[in-house]
């Protein structure tokens, strides 16, 4: 394992902002990653493992710890019967092809999501009625505890949460799928893909969904919609013109500026709708959204 010293954040995360972290380290076997968790604990070290970054907002004064980034056999995916194994950092477009050219299905949501089944995983990532706790077998969790499989309940899965840590680290995936004819399962991703394109910016630096959708019945991007912020700005960021609960790096933008913008739509939300919305992207530094009243 080889440390490197306030390696910028922004370039591993998708909107393209933040700052260093203080160590840095790729690490590429579960044997890596308990040198790389026992060297942190030593040190006192904080620890975080960043994924392809697609829902993580990292603060402009950088991360004040270790930053893991899974990279050689933590990557690797295999098809065994209608299991899928990959390692945590391994892609959910790579998982899907190779799903696909196993001839299993039940992997199609993950078409829509640019993250790792590690990220996955943790947010238990989700499209179009399906999610990772539907798929996930279990999953090998490296931590303070050392390594063990959890299933799914014991991950605490539910909508966008994972009961796991920073330190808990997703080392490797078991996903179970189904049989399907290879024709049937690029029709589900060409028809997913569409829904998507026609919905959502697609071409834009974003950190996907800002907010998870409350309990009420319009979404989080219905409700700020209808607060009137589609193509909101402040400094280099904008609440998209297209689709209310992303945020674009419009023009250089700083985390701070997504972070304004994110109190804004809370704010406003919270006047309007009397709603309190969670966000659903990663916040890592220290970043915070301003306490509402009442
Ligand atoms: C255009 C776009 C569309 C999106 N659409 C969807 C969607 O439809 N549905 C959806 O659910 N999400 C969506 N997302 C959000 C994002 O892709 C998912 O949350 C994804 O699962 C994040 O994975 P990641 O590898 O990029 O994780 P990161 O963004 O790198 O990290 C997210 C969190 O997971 C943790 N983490 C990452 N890897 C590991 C690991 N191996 N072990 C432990 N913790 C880890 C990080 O510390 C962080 O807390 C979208 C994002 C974009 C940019």
């Amino acid at each position: 394992m080889k440390l490197e010293e306030r390696v910028s954040l922004g370039r591993f995360t998708t909107i393209g902002t933040g700052g260093p972290a203080r160590a840095f380290a790729r690490v590429e076997s579960v044997a890596e990653l308990e040198d790389a968790l026992r060297f942190a604990a030593e040190g006192g070290f904080a620890v975080a493992t960043v994924g392809l970054g697609s829902n993580l907002l990292v603060a402009d004064e950088g991360f004040d710890g270790l930053v893991l980034k899974l990279a050689g056999h933590l990557t690797v995916t295999e098809v065994s019967g209608d299991v899928l194994a990959a390692g945590g950092g391994a892609a959910n477009a790579v998982c899907l092809h190779r799903a696909r050219a196993a001839g299993l299905g039940g992997f199609e949501f993950a078409c829509a999501i640019p993250g790792t089944t590690g990220g996955g995983v943790w947010m238990n990532a989700g499209a179009y009625g399906s999610d990772f706790a539907a798929v996930l077998e279990r999953a090998l969790v490296v931590g303070a505890r050392g390594a063990e499989w959890r299933t799914p309940g014991e991950l605490g899965l539910r909508y966008r949460h994972s009961d796991l840590g920073h330190g808990d680290v997703v080392a490797r995936v078991e996903l179970r799928l189904k049989p399907r004819p290879v024709d049937e399962i690029k029709a589900i991703v060409a028809d997913l893909q569409a829904q998507r394109k026609a919905a959502q910016p697609t071409n834009k630096r974003t950190y996907g969904s800002v907010f998870k959708n409350p309990d009420h019945e319009l979404t989080a991007g219905r409700m700020l919609e209808a607060c009137g912020l589609r193509g909101h700005r402040i400094g280099g960021a904008q609440i998209s013109p297209r689709h209310a609960n992303f945020i674009e790096n419009a023009d250089n933008a700083r985390s701070a500026d997504a972070i304004a913008l994110m109190a804004e739509a809370r704010r406003r939300a919270h006047e309007q709708y009397g709603v309190v919305l969670e966000h659903e992207v990663q916040f890592l530094g220290p970043l915070e959204l301003p306490h509402l009243g009442g």
